[in-house]
C-alpha cells in the first residue's frame, strides 16, 4: 500500500498563467484549498492577461521530466494531474513516467486551446494524447470541444466519450461549460454509458481557469482516496463556489476566487 501523509502530494504538470486564474497557479490554490500539497512541474510559460493569451513558450521536455523525477524519487505522490502540456514529446515523456507508477491515479485535463480558442501548442497534440497519455488515465476531463477533437469519429458526445474510453482510460468527464444549455451539464461516462450527470447553475460571467480548477479538485479527491462519483461532486461544488465568489481584477474575464473560504479570516485580520 502506498503511504499517504495527511496532506497528500499531487504531482501537477501544467503551464504557468501570470494572471493567476488558470494553469498551475489555479492548480496550486485548488489543491491547497482541498487539503493537498501541489508538487508543481512547469511545462510552459505563457504571456497572457485576462483578455487574451499573447505568447507561450514550452519548457524543454528534458527539464519537465527532471523536475518530475526529482519529486517522485523524494516523496510519495498520491495523484498525478496534467494540464497544458504544450508539445507532443512532453505528453509522451509524461506517459513514460506514468507507466512506471501504475498505482498512482492519473487525471488528464487534455488542454488543447484556451477558452478564447487560441491553440496552446505549436503542433497538434491529439495523436500524442490518444496514443500515449489517455490510455493510462483514471479520469479524463475534456470540455465538449476537446472531446470532439480527441475522438476522430464520434458524432454525438456519448460516442466521443466511448471512443476516448476505448483507448483504455477508466472514466471520461465531459464538461459542458462551452455548450449553450441553460444550466451547465457535465456527464461522467464509463464503458457502460453515462454513469452520472451533474447539473450546475450557469453563471452570467465569462471565467478564465474553471477547467483547470475542476480537474485539480478532482485530483484532490483521488489523492484523498474518495471514489470517482463523489469526488467529482465535491470538485464541482468547490469549483462553483470559486466562480460564485469570482471577481474581475483586470479588463477581461473574471477569475475564480480559489481562497474564498479564507475570506472570513482575512476580514478578521483587517479589522
Ligand atoms: N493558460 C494556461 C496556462 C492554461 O493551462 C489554460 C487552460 O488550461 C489556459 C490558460 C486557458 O484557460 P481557460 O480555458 O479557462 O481560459
Amino acid at each position: 500500500m502506498t503511504f499517504h501523509s495527511s496532506v497528500p502530494a499531487v504531482l501537477v504538470f501544467a503551464g504557468s498563467d501570470p494572471t493567476g486564474g488558470a494553469g498551475i497557479e489555479a492548480d496550486i490554490l485548488t489543491l491547497a484549498s482541498l487539503g493537498c500539497r501541489a508538487a508543481p512541474v512547469i511545462t510552459a510559460v505563457t504571456v497572457q492577461d485576462t483578455t487574451d493569451i499573447h505568447e507561450f513558450h514550452a519548457v524543454d521536455t528534458e527539464i519537465v521530466i527532471s523536475q518530475a523525477r526529482a519529486v517522485l524519487e523524494d516523496m510519495p505522490i498520491a495523484a498525478i494531474k496534467t494540464g497544458m502540456l504544450a508539445q507532443g514529446e512532453t505528453i509522451s515523456a509524461i506517459a513514460t513516467i506514468a507507466r512506471s507508477y501504475p498505482d498512482i491515479p492519473l487525471i488528464v485535463d487534455p488542454v488543447l486551446a484556451s477558452g478564447g480558442g487560441q491553440e496552446l501548442s505549436a503542433d497538434p497534440l491529439e495523436d500524442a494524447y490518444r496514443s500515449t497519455l489517455l490510455p493510462l488515465a483514471r479520469l479524463v476531463t475534456p470540455n465538449t470541444l476537446e472531446a470532439r477533437r480527441l475522438a476522430s469519429q464520434g458524432d454525438s458526445l456519448a460516442a466521443c466519450a466511448q471512443e476516448i474510453l476505448a483507448l483504455g482510460c477508466e472514466k471520461v468527464l465531459i464538461t459542458g461549460t462551452h455548450s449553450s444549455s441553460k444550466n451547465v451539464n457535465h456527464k461522467l461516462y464509463s464503458r457502460q454509458g453515462i454513469e452520472k450527470s451533474y447539473e450546475v447553475e450557469r453563471l452570467p460571467q465569462s471565467f478564465h481557469g474553471s477547467g483547470c480548477t475542476l480537474a485539480s479538485a478532482c485530483a484532490a479527491g483521488f489523492a484523498h482516496g474518495i471514489d470517482d462519483v463523489d469526488c467529482i461532486g465535491h470538485a464541482l461544488y468547490y469549483t462553483q463556489q470559486t466562480l460564485k465568489h469570482g471577481y474581475r481584477p483586470g479588463m477581461g474575464q473574471h477569475l475564480p476566487h480559489h481562497l474564498y473560504w479564507a475570506e472570513e479570516i482575512r476580514t478578521r485580520i483587517k479589522d
